[in-house]
C-alpha cells in the first residue's frame, strides 16, 4: 500500500516527467498493434519517436512498471500502477512496449524462474530486446494441449527439439519462442512436459506462413528439426511444464482480459466507439437505440470490472478471474461488432470496392474478432475453467 500523499506526489512528479519525455509522435493514442507499438522484434524497425519513447520509459522501469527495479521494472504497487496508466491515457500516449515477452513469458519467469534465469532474461525483455512467439498448439493438440507430441531430448547440457507447432502468431518476426515440449515420453500425459525458451535464429527452427483467405498470414507453422536450447532455459523445473505452462496461460488470458499489469497500457481512454459510429442511424430507430444503450451499459460494466480486478489483484498475480474477464471481454466486443454490422446492413458486409473505409474496417473487424473466443483458449475451455475453478462444480 502507498499512502495518499505519496500517490499524489508520484502523480505530480510523473506529470512533469511525461511532459518533458513523451515525444510528440507517440501522443496519438493509437491502440497497440504490430504497426504502432514496439513488441521487441529485432526484425521490425521503429520510427525515431517510438524508439526514443521505448528507451526513456525503459530507463524509468515504466515498460514493466510492476516488476522489481533490479529486473528492469519500477516496482509500482497496485496504488501507483493505475496512476501511471491514467496519466499515460490523459496525454494519449502510446503503450511503450507490448507483446508476449512483457505480458506472457516475462511474468512467468519472474514468478517461476531461478535467480539466474531472471537475471539472464528479464532486463532484456523490459528493454524490448527481442520479440517472442508462443509455441503451444500442435496439429493434434489445441484445447487438449497435454496431448502435445513435440519432443525435447536431453543431450549433455542442452535439449534437442523435434516437432511441429501451429498457429504461432507473428513467428516470422520473432527472435525467441517459448514452447511446451515432451521431455519424458514415458510419463503420463500431463507430466513429462517442460516449458523451454528457444532462440529462433538457428537453422533447426523453420517458420512457414499459414495464409488466410484475406491474403494475410499472421499465423505460421513452426517446425523444429534438431533445434537446440540450453537445459538451463527450462522455466519452472524439468517435467513441470504443465504447471508452468498453465500459469503462462493465465498471464495470456489476463492480457486478453485487459487486466495484465506487467506492461504499461497507454492509448486513448477506452470509451466505446459505437455511439459515435452509429449516431447517423439512430433517429426514429427506438429498437436500435435500446440495443445500443444495453450494449453501452455492458461495456461500461466490463470496464469497471477490469478496474476492480486490477485494484484487487496483487501486482502481476492474475488468478482464475482472468478466464471470466477474458470471456466477457470477448463476448461484449463481439456483440458490439454484431450490432455495428446489423446497423450498417449491406454496407457492413463489403470486402473491397465501392464502400467507405469505415465500412470496410467494420467488416474486417467483425470477422477478425470472431477469433477472440478461440485464441488463448476457446470459449468452451474458459467455461470449463470457470465451472471447475471458480464455481467449484464437479468434473
Ligand atoms: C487469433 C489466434 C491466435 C493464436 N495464436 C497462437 C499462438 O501464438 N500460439 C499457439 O500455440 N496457439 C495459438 N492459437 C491457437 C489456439 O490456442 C487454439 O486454436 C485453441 O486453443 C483451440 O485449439 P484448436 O484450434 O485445436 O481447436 P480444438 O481444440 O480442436 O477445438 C474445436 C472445438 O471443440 C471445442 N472443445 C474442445 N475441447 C472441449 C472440451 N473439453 N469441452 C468443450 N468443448 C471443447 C472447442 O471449444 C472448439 O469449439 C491461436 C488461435 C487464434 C484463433
Amino acid at each position: 500500500m502507498t499512502d495518499s500523499n505519496a500517490v499524489a506526489e508520484f502523480r505530480r512528479e510523473l506529470r512533469d516527467w511525461l511532459a518533458e519525455n513523451c515525444p510528440p509522435g507517440v501522443r496519438d493514442g493509437a491502440e497497440p498493434t504490430v504497426e504502432t507499438t514496439p513488441w521487441g522484434s529485432s526484425k521490425i524497425p521503429l520510427d525515431s519517436d517510438s524508439r526514443l519513447w521505448l528507451e526513456r520509459m525503459a530507463q524509468r522501469g515504466f515498460t514493466v512498471p510492476t516488476w522489481p527495479v533490479k529486473y528492469g521494472g519500477a516496482g509500482l504497487d497496485r496504488d501507483l500502477y493505475p496512476v501511471l496508466i491514467e496519466e499515460l491515457k490523459r496525454i494519449n500516449a502510446r503503450t511503450p512496449l507490448t507483446g508476449r515477452g512483457v505480458n506472457y513469458i516475462g511474468p512467468t519467469i519472474l514468478e517461476l524462474g531461478t535467480d539466474e534465469q531472471k537475471a539472464k532474461w528479464l532486463p532484456g525483455i523490459a528493454r524490448g530486446e527481442g520479440g517472442w512467439a508462443m509455441g503451444y498448439s500442435e496439429p493434434g493438440a489445441g484445447s487438449d494441449l497435454a496431448s502435445l507430441s513435440c519432443r525435447a531430448e536431453l543431450n549433455g547440457d542442452h535439449y534437442v527439439i523435434n516437432g511441429r507447432k501451429v498457429w504461432t502468431s507473428d513467428a516470422m518476426d520473432c527472435d525467441y519462442i517459448f514452447i511446451l515440449a515432451r521431455t519424458d515420453p514415458d510419463a503420463p500425459k500431463h507430466k513429462g512436459i517442460s516449458l523451454i525458451l528457444v532462440d529462433m535464429h538457428q537453422p533447426g527452427v523453420q517458420v512457414s506462413p499459414i495464409r488466410l483467405l484475406s491474403g494475410a498470414s499472421p499465423f505460421n507453422e513452426t517446425v523444429f528439426e534438431n533445434a537446440i536450447a540450453p537445459a538451463a532455459d527450462v522455466i519452472g523445473g524439468i517435467n513441470n511444464g504443465w504447471t508452468a505452462g498453465k500459469r503462462l496461460l493465465q498471464f495470456e488470458r489476463s492480457t486478453h482480459a485487459g487486466i495484465n499489469t506487467s506492461g504499461s497500457q497507454g492509448g486513448r481512454t477506452q470509451d466505446s466507439e459505437l455511439p459515435r459510429q452509429l449516431a447517423p442511424y439512430l433517429s426514429n430507430q427506438p429498437a436500435l437505440r435500446r440495443a445500443l444503450t444495453a450494449h453501452e451499459m455492458a461495456f461500461a460494466a466490463q470496464r469497471l470490472t477490469q478496474k476492480r480486478v486490477i485494484e484487487e489483484t496483487a501486482a502481476n498475480a492474475p488468478g482464475f478471474a482472468s478466464s471470466a474477464v477474458k470471456l466477457s471481454n470477448a463476448l461484449i466486443t463481439q456483440a458490439g461488432d454484431e450490432l455495428r454490422i446489423a446497423t450498417l446492413g449491406t454496407n457492413g458486409i463489403g470486402w473491397s470496392g465501392d464502400f467507405q473505409p469505415e465500412e470496410l474496417t467494420a467488416t474486417r473487424t467483425w470477422l477478425k474478432q470472431k477469433s477472440l473466443t478461440i485464441a488463448g483458449g476457446t470459449m468452451e475451455v474458459q467455461k470449463n475453467i470457470i465451472a471447475k475453478r471458480v464455481l467449484g462444480l464437479p468434473d
